[in-house]
């Protein structure tokens, strides 16, 4: 080997093998190879971790080329690496089998899920404009609509996440008229699914259709897929434009690194590009690489998790001192279910348990948990409970929390890759402690 990456950063590596004859690869078997050239790397077959700051061009001419394209003079973005507040090889790889995933065009990666969501909504935005969204969301996200896009000029209308058409049409009416008003447009609608807590679904289909008679298609439809994704829900395939995640739970999948990703199609995500070159936020080489190792195993783990959440919910069903579950695997509404039965693949690994009784209950509960861990986050290999009355959500107004069925005696549970049975045993004698 002659040339590596380094000496020639604008040599692109081959293009990724998708099929062999009619048959489409599956993600799974992507992840191991899609988007890395070991011949670009000195044959080392897994992508080495590219820590530099910037990129030597192969002449003056290429490197006025790459900024023709970064600045965008020319449509396209860059077309090979120039500096790393912009992109590196570990991220570039990344963003591909992101995408993958998703069934999306490209994807974006970003130094954490929130980085992600404030880096798209400050782009697509504009003062006037209106943001429609589904709540609850994850607190931080709604927090950034409400206390940062406002002071731009961005207002917003929410709606409860298991809305159905008639309530999604009249909230859209009730948008475009804001917009109008404030001489802006709707600029985004903005999903997030399953809620948290209530674990609600939100009807992507019902949404899209909503939006094709009220806006048409220059709205783009944006879904926080963190709880679901990439596994067991694929958002795109109902409607959506945008998909949002938090690569710190499912993706990341150890609990050992902060990340985000937006995926969707080219035309959505290129003032997202722009502007997270000129603001940064792209996650570091090392979290790439690490984001790599941990894409190799989403599908195992994912799968783990769900056969144990299964195993789990079913035995605490039925112990007497559990009042009930939220579950997307027990889901009492039937509107409910049928959106869970078009959108979902799986019913997750994240869930809500109400003990019988309420704080004091609960936290006798938590403490006496050996196996699973007591932190907030989810989607790890490891167990972990949590009390979100008096910690997440703490901050939540009183009458909120009711709305939102945030009680004293919920205990938010995200089950690992532990064995069922071990797990099993150690709520056994946790709920004895109670
Ligand atoms: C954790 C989380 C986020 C924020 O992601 P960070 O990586 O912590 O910035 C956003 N949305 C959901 C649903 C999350 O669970």
């Amino acid at each position: 080997m002659s040339d590596t990456t380094e000496k020639t950063p604008g040599r692109k590596p081959k293009p990724t093998l998708t099929r062999i004859g009619n048959r489409e690869l599956s993600p799974a078997t992507l992840m191991m190879g899609a988007g890395y050239d070991p011949q670009l790397s000195e044959g080392s077959l897994k992508p080495p971790m590219f820590l530099t700051s910037t990129f030597a061009f192969e002449s003056a001419a290429a490197g006025k080329h790459h900024f023709e394209g970064i600045t965008g003079k020319r449509p396209g973005g860059a077309e090979g690496l120039v500096y790393s507040r912009f992109n590196g090889p570990n991220q570039q790889i990344l963003e591909e089998r992101l995408a993958i995933w998703d069934g999306a065009e490209e994807a974006l990666c970003f130094s954490s899920g929130m980085t992600a969501i404030c880096v798209l909504m400050l782009a697509l935005c504009n003062a006037g404009d209106v943001i429609v969204h589904s709540g609850p969301l994850y607190a931080a996200s709604e927090g950034f609509v409400a206390k940062h896009m406002s002071r731009f000029g961005v207002t917003y209308i929410d709606f409860a996440a298991g809305a159905d058409r008639a309530e999604l049409d009249a909230v859209l009416a009730k948008a475009k008229a804001q917009a109008d008003e404030n001489g802006g447009k709707v600029a985004m609608i903005y999903l997030e699914s399953p809620a948290n807590p209530t674990n609600a679904l939100v009807d992507v289909e019902a949404v899209a259709a909503a939006r094709d008679a009220a806006l048409g298609p220059d709205c783009p439809i944006a879904i926080d897929n963190t709880f679901l994704g990439p596994l067991w829900a694929k958002p795109i395939d109902q409607g959506a434009d945008l998909v949002v995640y938090s690569l710190t739970k499912y993706v990341g999948g150890h609990s050992d690194l902060v990340a985000g990703s937006v995926s969707g199609a080219t035309k959505w995500l290129t003032p997202v590009r722009m502007l997270r070159n000129t603001m940064g936020g792209i996650a570091d080489p090392n979290t790439a690489w690490m984001l790599l190792r941990s894409l190799e195993t989403v599908e195992l783990r994912m799968s783990r998790a769900g056969e144990n959440a299964t195993k789990v919910c079913e035995w605490l069903a039925r112990h007497p001192k559990v009042e009930g579950l939220g579950y997307l695997g027990m889901i009492a509404d039937p509107r409910q279910q049928d959106i869970f039965d078009r959108h979902c693949k799986g019913a997750g690994s994240t869930f809500s348990l109400f003990i019988k009784g309420g704080e004091a209950e609960c936290f006798r509960f938590l403490d006496a948990l050996t196996i699973a861990k007591l932190a907030v986050s989810l989607g790890g290999t490891e167990t972990l409970a949590s009390h979100p009355a008096s910690m997440t959500h703490l901050s939540v107004p009183d009458a909120r929390k009711q709305a939102l069925g945030i009680t004293d005696n919920l205990v938010r549970i995200s089950i690992g890759i532990e064995d069922a049975d071990d797990l099993i045993a150690d709520f056994a004698q946790a709920l004895d402690a109670v």
